[in-house]
């Protein structure tokens, strides 16, 4: 049940114990993706693991900016410190419990500068008076057996608005995509995240590695792969959904 659709009394009469809490982030994704390639993954996975799980489950609104610093030196990126983000959170999370009556919460989370802030916030909300809180992040949680057939490489790496991501958007928003920018996002970006020596990443802001934005080839990464992608993480965000509702706190 989306809960920015539904009423007041459907969220009563639907009595559910359950919600997923979307966490995206407003940031360049090369010139040929959205700013907003996160918050709408972090959607249509929320939307598509509840739509997948046998019991009623409220989608929250998402959160639409994120931890986002280390993109600052590209235009239109926005972000937040680290402790806005938990805070406002957790406090969107004691509001799904006190006004929805939901015991558990999975925030789906579709960017990995989010990660450390949101182990954080949900930990938090646990030991608080929140709900039940666990944080999934779409990428980490999806079997790269899984896609395999469908990947047109050998290893799936995430990059950054690199195979992964941008199949993903061809399957959820074609026309988000500027597939006339593709091949430039590629060769002016770069192969791998970061800037490494002996182990050490002496990069803090992603300008520091690729030109475009992008790490990983753009160019690759169908609209079929996308659908596979899409699959796999709402069958594991069932699956947390099946497993949180189980466990006690
Ligand atoms: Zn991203």
């Amino acid at each position: 049940m989306d809960l920015t659709r539904a009423t007041w009394t459907d969220v009563r009469d639907a009595d559910a114990d359950r919600a997923v809490l979307p966490v995206g982030s407003t940031e360049q994704h090369g010139p040929h993706a959205p700013l907003g390639t996160d918050t709408r993954h972090a959607e249509s996975v929320a939307a598509a693991g509840a739509e997948r799980h046998d019991d009623e489950v409220l989608v929250a609104p998402p959160v639409p900016v994120g931890v986002a610093e280390e993109h600052r030196d590209f235009d239109g990126t926005l972000w937040v410190a680290p402790e806005t983000l938990r805070t406002y959170v957790g406090d969107v999370l004691a509001s799904l419990r006190h006004g929805a009556g939901v015991e558990r919460v999975v925030v789906v989370n579709g960017h990995g500068g989010n990660v450390a802030a949101l182990r954080e916030a949900t930990a938090r909300a646990t030991r608080g008076d929140g709900p039940y809180t666990v944080p999934f992040t779409w990428f980490d949680s999806v079997d790269a057996g899984a896609v395999a057939d469908v990947a047109d490489h050998e290893r799936v790496e995430m990059g950054h608005g690199g195979p992964l991501e941008t199949a993903l958007l061809r399957h959820t928003h074609p026309d988000l995509v500027r597939e006339d920018r593709a091949a430039a996002a590629r060769d002016d970006g770069a192969a791998r995240w970061g800037e490494w020596v002996a182990g050490v990443n002496l990069a803090y802001d992603s300008d520091e590695f690729t030109e475009s934005g992008a790490v990983g080839d753009p160019t690759t990464g169908s609209a079929a792969l996308g659908a596979a992608l899409l699959d796999a993480a709402a069958a594991a965000l069932d699956e947390v959904l099946t497993a949180v509702g189980a466990r006690g706190r």
